[in-house]
């Protein structure tokens, strides 16, 4: 073997010693290296470039590893491009002394090297892992047949190990040409096994990250799969425009929101809403429920306002022109829409209608709205229980809706109309909530530009909605009661409801049922006799109805016998058409009577008459009540017999009556809800005449608490009672001395028909009810002259 060797420099590849590889050679003076070197023995010395130079450029010495491998060479085919492909073997490892050029040939004067290794248990702990951790490595990398890791164990030099694993690693060439470099077998393999399990390091990493991705794609097509196929089953279904339908609609959504002028609270909802549609299937429920939402919230006015019309004068025309009387209260709501406009707000007191159906309370909040050219709602509130109708209930719910305040909004389509909310006093209050706090809210002008319904969540501004409420009677939550002004509608006397009936009911009816004026006409007793014996109510709702039945029945007349001659309505012809009488005009007693008188009621229809009975029988003391009589009612009839008890010996009635007799008090009409104290005075009276056995005038009726001592205490409702008895035929009414100053304000026509009596005590009082005063006992009185 020579020291000088040809060399040949090798690019980015390291040959190790027993190892066969083809190599390239195009460098002219590697060419001519190998020529000398088959000419001599075929062996070259192979050592790696440090750097990579530029291909056809000649490396320099110092560009070259001092150790490389000396080299058999087994085959050299001369390529037609001019380069030569050669098939080298490695021999040994091998130190360069010098390089040196001969005949233009770069030469090395080398000196070759053996491996060397100690054997020992270190030595083999060493490549028991080697091998190992190789096994591992051919398991994470496909790339390398399992069956090397076999032939591994057969190799008995360390040092050859080294390198045959080395070889089967993706190395970078300096760590080849460290482990070159290496002659301590037991070294080299330490350096092999710290690159090994770098690499299983880096494979393993790398698998994971091939899994995650593998998972993504894997999902990503699996939706991908999925969505092809909801496609298919839909295009089937013959619903394949659904996806495309959906998107233009979630831009049309997107479009009406930008311009519904939401506040800027509701419009983030709104946006945050549709951002959440979007990503919803568009055939779910929950997808429905979100569309259900965006639609509410764009259902609701947000800037659209009605013009106002602050005409005071064309108001005062519009509320004269569609009401007959009720001066006081038209005069009131011109004051009030004359504070409003000068305050140009909707501040101050809710106005409250308070009065019996139909005496024309729903239509002034419609004639308000047309006079100050709001839009008119209305909502009722009777029978509502549960917070959540007046504010909504939460999305949770299935089938959830904002609440009757909104959902109105939500149909009147301008921010300010006239809001009805009817029958604030029949709201009732459960285990569900208070529906009345609710409302508080809604009336507090101070509360109410932030009104927050629970569907919505977001704040919705009342402030420019103008509220009216209405009330049959008084009793009406206090909290809300207090926020409110009060203006008491009384019901009509028999006058006035004619007067409505002529000028207003009958021409109404006429139009609405589609009749001309020259086709029909009611005569005014025709008119009052509808009024006496078909309806018996305060307002004018079952006149207005009577009415209209009539006008039904002759367009069916004119229509079926085409004649075109004009009806008139008579007194005689009302029972064709509302068949017989319903109610008696007069229901007072044609003939006086022992021991009952008419009392005067005061119910949520108006007044009525009220019956009270009054019989003693021989028994033990004992007090009998029949008819439907409350607690109240039944206080009375306590307090009426202490005061004829204290008065027993001025009425003549014997001590010992109270003992020996049962007394039995009865008031029929059971269905008149019983007005408790006021029926005291007729109590007594009754009473008296049962006792006495004198009769009560038929033509007087009475109404007054009574105290003990047999004073008359004022009573409410004074005109509904007068306005009953005067229905009633009655002639005399007995009322309470304080109640006189009541009278001022009652139509002429009451105080003209009627012979009103007011009285302090019961004695006046039975003055004038009963046929005689009666004897005083006569007897003790002798006794106490005696005495
Ligand atoms: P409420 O709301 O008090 O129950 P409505 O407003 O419904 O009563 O009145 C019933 C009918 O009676 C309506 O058609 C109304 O126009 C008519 N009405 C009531 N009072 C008057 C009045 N003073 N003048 C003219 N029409 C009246």
């Amino acid at each position: 073997m020579r020291d000088t060797l040809p060399v040949i420099p090798l690019r980015d590849v390291v040959v190790y010693p027993r190892m066969v590889m083809p190599l390239f050679v195009g460098r002219p003076k590697s060419i001519q290296a190998l020529a000398t070197s088959v000419d001599d023995n075929k062996q070259v010395f192979l050592v790696t470039q440090k750097t990579l130079k530029e291909k056809n450029k000649d490396p320099q010495i110092e560009d070259l590893y001092q150790v490389g491998t000396l080299a058999n060479i087994l085959q050299l085919l001369k390529l037609p491009d001019g380069t030569v492909k050669i098939l080298v073997e490695g021999v040994e490892r091998a130190k360069v002394k010098k390089f040196l050029e001969q005949k233009g040939v770069l030469c090395a004067i080398i000196e070759p090297f053996e491996d060397k290794w100690e054997t020992g248990r270190e030595l083999e702990c060493l490549i028991r892992a080697i091998i190992d951790n190789f096994d591992d490595y051919t398991k994470l990398n496909s790339k390398i047949p399992e069956e090397i890791v076999s032939t591994l164990t057969d190799i008995k030099e360390p040092g050859l190990l080294a390198d045959t694993i080395a070889m089967h690693l993706p190395l970078k060439v300096n760590n080849f040409q460290k482990i070159l470099e290496k002659q301590n077998a037991k070294e080299r393999l330490e350096v092999v096994l710290s690159l090994l399990e770098s690499e299983i390091d880096m494979l393993q990493i790398e698998g994971k990250i091939r899994d995650r991705v593998k998972s993504q794609m894997e999902k990503g097509q699996h939706e991908y799969y999925l969505r092809e196929k909801l496609k298919a089953i839909e295009k089937e279904l013959g619903e394949e425009t659904g996806r495309e339908h959906f998107t233009g609609e979630i831009d049309k959504l997107e479009e009406q929101i930008k311009k519904a002028g939401m506040t800027k609270e509701a419009e983030e909802k709104a946006f945050s809403e549709l951002k959440k549609l979007k990503m919803m299937p568009p055939m779910s429920a929950e997808s429905t429920v979100s569309r259900n939402y965006l639609d509410w919230l764009l259902d609701l006015p947000w800037k659209k306002k009605s013009k106002i019309n602050g005409d005071l004068k064309k108001a005062e025309q519009v509320l004269e022109k569609d009401h007959y009387g009720l001066e006081k209260i038209k005069q009131r709501i011109i004051e009030y829409l004359a504070v409003q406009h000068r305050a140009g707000k909707v501040k101050g007191p809710i106005l409250c209608f308070v009065g019996p159906p139909g005496v024309g309370k729903t239509s002034l909040g419609q004639s308000i709205a047309r006079a100050t050219g709001r839009e008119f709602v209305r909502v009722a509130l009777g029978g509502v229980r549960d917070e959540a109708e007046v504010r909504g209930h939460r999305r949770t719910y299935i089938g959830s809706m904002p609440g009757k305040v909104l959902q109105k909004m939500a149909k009147v389509k301008v921010r300010n109309p006239l809001f009805m909310l009817d029958e604030v006093d029949k709201m009732s209050m459960d285990f569900r909530g208070d529906p009345s706090s609710a409302l508080l809210e809604v009336l507090d002008p101070e509360q109410n530009n932030v009104f927050n319904d629970h569907y919505l969540e977001v704040d919705y501004d009342l402030s420019d909605v103008m509220f009216i409420t209405t009330a049959n009677s008084l009793d009406i939550p206090p909290p809300l009661l207090d926020r409110m002004e009060t203006l008491e509608l009384e019901g009509y006397t028999e006058d006035e409801k004619l007067n409505i009936a002529i000028k207003y009911l009958v021409p109404k009816q006429i139009k609405e049922n589609g009749l001309k004026v020259e086709e029909i006409s009611f005569s005014e007793k025709a008119v009052l006799d509808i009024i006496r014996y078909y309806t018996r109510e305060a307002g004018v709702r079952g006149l207005e109805r009577a009415i209209s039945k009539i006008c039904r029945k002759v367009v069916k007349e004119i229509l079926l016998k085409k004649s075109n001659k004009k009806t008139l309505i008579t007194q005689r012809g009302l029972e064709k058409y509302l068949s017989v009488r319903q109610f008696y005009f007069g229901i007072a007693e044609q003939h006086d009577q022992i021991g009952q008188v008419t009392g005067l009621a005061y119910t949520n229809a108006g007044g009525d008459l009220l019956t009270i009975e009054v019989a003693t029988m021989s028994g033990k003391g004992n007090s009998i009540y029949t008819g439907s009589l409350g607690d109240v009612m039944l206080e009375s009839i306590q307090a009426a017999i202490t005061v004829v008890r204290n008065r027993s010996n001025k009425l003549g009635i014997a001590d010992n009556f109270f003992v020996k007799h049962d007394i039995h008090v009865h008031v029929p009409e059971g269905a008149i809800p019983k007005d408790g104290p006021s029926a005291g005075i007729g109590m007594c009276t009754a009473l008296v005449s049962a006792l006495t056995k004198i009769p009560v005038h038929a033509a007087i009726a009475m109404t007054g608490e009574i105290t003990l001592r047999g004073e008359i205490l004022p009573i409410g409702g004074l005109k509904e009672k007068l306005l009953a008895a005067l229905r009633g035929g009655i002639k005399t009414v007995i009322i309470p001395e304080e109640n006189r100053k009541n009278l001022k304000e009652l139509p002429k026509n009451i105080t003209r028909d009627l012979n009103i009596r007011p009285v302090k005590w019961i004695d006046e009082a039975l003055k004038i009810a009963l046929q005689r005063l009666p004897e005083p006992n006569r007897k003790k009185e002798v006794s106490k002259k005696t005495k």
